[in-house]
């Protein structure tokens, strides 16, 4: 079969990548007809298998690995970076995600002929600095516009960025796109911040133990405006850049075009477990979600078993200081202007959205 495109996912069963892997195939993507490879470290999981992805289990921060089975992909026209690693410093974080990235960079430049353009995702933390830096440093006054200049403090999104500059300006044709969401809602177990996924496992121990579903967050995340991010939408808007013109040499806010705020969200999460609603209670003791579920593995242990679920740890999961860092204080916002200047429309109702991911988690068992 004649392919007009070779996709590379970087991070395959991530909670974008999974998303791409899913919408990228499809007969009306544009761009396509695409053939499309997904790498990843672990083994290829159940609820990734059905997407039509050559699986390459390859771990990209080794060099030799990455050019082992990275350089054969001599058809790869477009690259989708959704990946990343956490390290207990940033100056850490942009030395090991810079050598990722200049790993895959390696086995695919001088090898894919046909290379056309490079997706990278990043995120908000190029507004806000690292998470290292949240309190430390003053971030940008929101809306978030992408011609805010850089915040003077280590950030490995930036060292992504220069890389992928430099590697378009070294090679005739290459072009490239940034993508910063805000806040990820998108459905992998496999992810390291998966919100929605994290909050799924708090009501489904709620509803165990016949608690109500306490908010675990501050008042400020309660009441504020949010902004959210469908990781579907994130795919499409990469799949627009990669396609179109006038996206290039680009980076752009990627969030879904509507305003929530949690106390809403809060209730249909509720609703969709059958667990009480109540409201923020300011009499109570502030208590981390990583304080709450210290202990929890083994009622998880038992929601899995009485519900005859996908097997998991408690810790694969829930990733609980993320939904602490989330939870626990305001969001700031994004403008969506640049986008729908340059022609990429696309937008989702958060809620929808928030029900949709739900109802994937319990498609597949990995919530009840
Ligand atoms: P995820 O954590 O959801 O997914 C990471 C993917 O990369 C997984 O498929 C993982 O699989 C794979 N992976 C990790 N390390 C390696 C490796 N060494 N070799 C090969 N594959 C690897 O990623 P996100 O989409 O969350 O993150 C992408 C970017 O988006 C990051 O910069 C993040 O900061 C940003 N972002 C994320 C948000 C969110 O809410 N999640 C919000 C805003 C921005 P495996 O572990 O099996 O290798």
């Amino acid at each position: 079969r004649d392919y007009q495109s070779v996709g590379l996912i970087i991070g395959v069963t991530g909670i974008v990548g999974n998303s791409l892997a899913e919408i990228l195939p499809l007969s009306d993507t544009p761009g396509g007809p695409w053939k499309v490879y997904g790498v990843a470290r672990r083994p290829r999981p159940a609820w990734n298998a059905d997407h039509p992805v050559e699986y390459i289990q390859c771990d990209i921060s080794d060099p030799d690995d990455t050019l082992a089975k990275l350089s054969p992909l001599t058809d790869v026209t477009h690259i989708f970076w959704v990946t990343w690693a956490n390290r207990p410093t940033e100056s850490e974080c942009c030395e090991v995600n810079g050598s990722m990235l200049r790993n895959v960079l390696n086995a695919l430049i001088p090898n894919a002929a046909n290379l056309q353009h490079i997706c990278l995702q990043t995120g908000h933390k190029h507004y806000i600095g690292p998470f290292e830096a949240f309190g430390k440093i003053k971030p940008h006054e929101p809306p978030f516009t992408e011609d805010m200049p850089r915040l003077n403090a280590p950030n490995f999104y930036y060292t992504l960025e220069d890389m992928v500059v430099e590697a378009s300006e070294k090679k005739a044709g290459l072009t490239w796109s940034v993508h910063r969401p805000a806040v990820v809602f998108g459905f992998s177990p496999f992810s390291m911040m998966n919100i929605i996924g994290t909050l799924c496992v708090y009501a489904a121990i709620c509803k165990q133990e016949n608690t109500p579903l306490k908010f675990p967050g501050t008042k400020a995340a309660w009441n504020c405006y949010s902004v959210a991010s469908d990781a579907d939408l994130i795919a499409e808007h990469q799949i627009w850049a990669a396609v179109d013109p006038y996206a290039k040499n680009e980076a752009f806010n990627c969030s879904n075009g509507d305003l929530f705020k949690w106390k809403h969200l809060w209730k249909v999460l509720a609703e969709q477990f059958g667990v009480e609603y109540v409201e923020f209670d300011e009499s109570e003791k502030p208590m981390s979600l990583v304080e709450r579920m210290k202990e929890k593995g083994p009622v998880w242990d038992e929601i899995v078993r009485k519900n005859g679920l996908h097997p998991t740890k408690l810790e694969e999961v829930a990733t609980w200081w993320f939904g602490d860092v989330i939870l626990g204080g305001e969001c700031l916002l994004d403008s969506m202007n640049k986008s729908k200047e340059l022609g990429f429309l696309g937008f989702r109702n958060t809620k929808n959205s928030l029900i949709s991911v739900i109802d994937k988690m319990k498609a597949h068992k990995i919530v009840p």
